[in-house]
């Protein structure tokens, strides 16, 4: 049997969940959200741009906290589908209505495998943003990741221990976290034995947890914004971009955002209509790592050199907007096994035993996305390995969202056509890379998509960051801990990597050279989906975008608060830190309202 049963099967079970939904959901009365009509003359008190991971959160808070207060949160997409509710097919989601199918700029020293030399990049569309399309994994936070904040970004109230609160607030209030045990598979035995064998390595070895609930996603979403869309003070405009942000001078240095403008197309005549929108207290950009900066650079927020190219009128001169992108870039290795794990593979996916614990219990293959477990390097090292528990990587399903040539998707995964393979992709990252992009805007309107270079790889630091984690990966697959699995490293036979290996012998010893792994590493290294950095923090207006507050620099009443502002990459999955940072950003503009309130 082929992938496209397994899609059918899926099909079913959606169709019956979808069933479900529409049956049970009406009656227990789902509220439809205070959508508003498009129309000029509307003023409110804050206003919230992207219903994403951060955007949701704030909204939220600030109603929730503030219910005096008026909130309107403009969203460009609508509702997710029931497709994002089921963990195991996340990724059929994208490329479709609610992925904005981002592709980068042709990468220049890396993506060398892939259709153009760019690498394919989705960012959730609608209510929830990229947390209804992420992987739903969890990660506490890193303690020195914001120590390093603090020292040498100095962001002295950014440290640890004034962020931790907020990130246990994630953790013991705001999710359902469902956590892969050491007996869900034998690879994760194998992978639970390992914390004994290399338990003198500086490594911290970490279980998945994923933010599902009764074997379904359950995220920002769910806990922050469904309860606020029923709240009276919260209004929505989906289907609507925000255009442009106008600045009024108080003085020459200080400046306030009066009015917005929105725009929402209007489908008889594909005509766009644009209106705007006064604002009385703030605005919070929260549209993400791609468009944040986009939505600054369309307002004339950014480097004079940009606007005099594209003609545009400049507002406020800010040089580091959509500077400084960092993402994390993926080495994937299939690594086959000959024992039954079970790994995730078509016979896996039918067995009637699994698809009934799922229906009834939400456990099983379809109940998570796969991921079983994590190894982390020493702080110093900065590299992690996470085991993605898929045996039969599926072609069809794999190949077009990661942008790959099929000659370097068949040379990563030999054993695609096999839909009964057992194994694992052991992913191999550098969590700390030094490679900094760009997000640039080609035309001076939301609508378009934004020019994004990741530059991937640019820093020779972070070949030999990834190589360290690979080096790591095979001494784990050599380990005795793995050994009854009889695990097999494939690696990529890549052509133009040919003269560097790999030798047969490397399929034997597991010793390939550095200079074959970095032109591996090159040829078919994944973008992880992480993207920050672009409206960066910081302390003033020449060393970042935001101050430590969230505030744009130079405008009282305009703050961003999502991954943009991240200075340096989270040494984990972001979502759950994005999430403590929004509940830290809310709480501040609360605070601000507060005082003003006493004076
Ligand atoms: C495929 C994928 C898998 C991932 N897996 C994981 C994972 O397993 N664990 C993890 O921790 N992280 C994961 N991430 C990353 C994580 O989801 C993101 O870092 C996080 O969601 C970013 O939150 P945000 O608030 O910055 O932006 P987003 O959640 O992307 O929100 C931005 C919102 O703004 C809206 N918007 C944009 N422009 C406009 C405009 N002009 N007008 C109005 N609205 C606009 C967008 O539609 C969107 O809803 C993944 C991401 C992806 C894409």
């Amino acid at each position: 049997m082929h992938f496209q049963q397994i899609l059918s099967l899926g099909a079913i079970i959606i169709a019956l969940l979808a069933f479900l939904w529409f049956v049970f959901v009406p009656l227990f009365g789902e509220s439809t959200p205070n959508e508003l009509t498009p129309q000029a003359g509307y003023a409110f008190d804050y206003v919230v741009v992207g219903a994403g991971t951060a955007g949701s959160v704030v909204a939220s808070l600030l109603t929730k906290h503030s219910p005096s207060s008026s909130v309107l949160l403009i969203e460009a997409g609508e509702s997710f589908g029931v497709l994002s509710k089921i963990p195991l097919l996340a990724t059929f989601q994208q490329k479709g209505l609610n992925d904005w199918g981002f592709l980068s700029e042709p990468q220049v020293y890396s993506s060398r495998g892939l259709v153009e030399q760019r690498q394919y990049l989705p960012r959730g569309k609608g209510l929830g943003g990229s947390s209804m399309l992420n992987y739903m994994l969890h990660f506490d936070g890193e303690p020195r990741d914001f120590e390093r904040w603090a020292t040498r970004h100095n962001l002295s109230d950014w440290r640890w221990k004034d962020i931790r609160p907020f990130l246990t607030a994630v953790r013991t209030q705001t999710h359902s976290l469902l956590e892969i045990s050491p007996d869900y598979s034998k690879i994760t035995e194998a992978l639970h034995k390992t914390r004994k064998e290399f338990s003198k390595r500086n490594w911290r070895f970490r279980r998945a947890r994923y933010t599902i609930k009764n074997g379904l996603r359950y995220n920002v979403y769910h806990q922050f914004l469904q309860p606020a869309l029923k709240r009276r003070n919260l209004y929505t405009l989906t289907n609507a971009y925000l255009k442009r942000l106008n600045l009024e001078y108080i003085d020459e240095e200080r400046s306030e955002v009066k009015t917005i403008l929105v725009g929402v197309m209007d489908t008889k005549n594909r005509e766009e209509y644009v209106f705007s929108v006064d604002v009385r207290c703030e605005v919070i950009l929260s549209a993400g790592a791609y468009q944040s900066p986009q939505i600054l650079l369309a307002s004339g927020i950014g480097d004079a050199s940009l606007f005099e190219e594209l003609d545009i009128r400049q507002q406020l001169q800010l040089p580091l907007v959509g500077e400084n992108l960092h993402d994390h870039l993926n080495l994937p290795l299939f690594v086959s096994i000959d024992t039954v794990g079970p790994t995730l593979n078509q016979r896996a996916l039918l067995n009637p035993i699994q698809i009934l614990n799922y229906l009834v219990n939400g456990y099983g293959h379809l109940g998570n996305f796969g991921v079983l477990g994590h190894i982390d390097s020493s702080y110093e090292e900065s590299f992690g390995l996470t085991f993605f528990g898929v045996g039969a990587v599926d072609e069809s399903a794999l190949m077009s969202i990661s942008n790959f040539n099929r000659e370097y998707f068949r040379a990563l995964f030999p054993r695609y056509h096999n839909s009964t393979q057992e194994g694992f992709v052991l992913i191999s990252t550098c969590l700390q890379p030094k490679s900094r992009g760009t997000v640039s805007i080609g035309v001076p309107n939301t609508r378009w998509k934004p020019i994004i270079d990741p530059n991937y790889l640019r820093e020779a630091s972070d070949v030999d960051c990834t190589i360290r984690a690979i080096r790591a990966a095979v001494e784990v697959v050599k380990s005795e801990s793995f050994a009854a699995l009889h695990p097999r490293i494939h690696w990529p036979k890549i052509p133009e990597c040919k003269k560097y290996g790999p030798t047969e012998r490397d399929f034997v010893d597991n010793m390939p050279n550095d200079r074959y792994l970095e032109c591996v590493l090159r040829y078919v290294g994944l973008g992880s989906h992480h993207p920050g950095g672009t409206c960066v923090m910081g302390t003033a207006a020449n060393n970042s975008v935001v101050n430590s507050q969230f505030k744009v620099h130079g405008v009282d009443n305009l703050r961003i608060i999502d991954a943009s502002v991240l200075p340096t990459p989270i040494s984990g999955n972001p979502n759950s830190v994005i999430i403590g940072m929004a509940i830290r950003g809310a709480t501040m503009i609360l605070q601000r309202e507060k005082l003003k309130k006493k004076k």
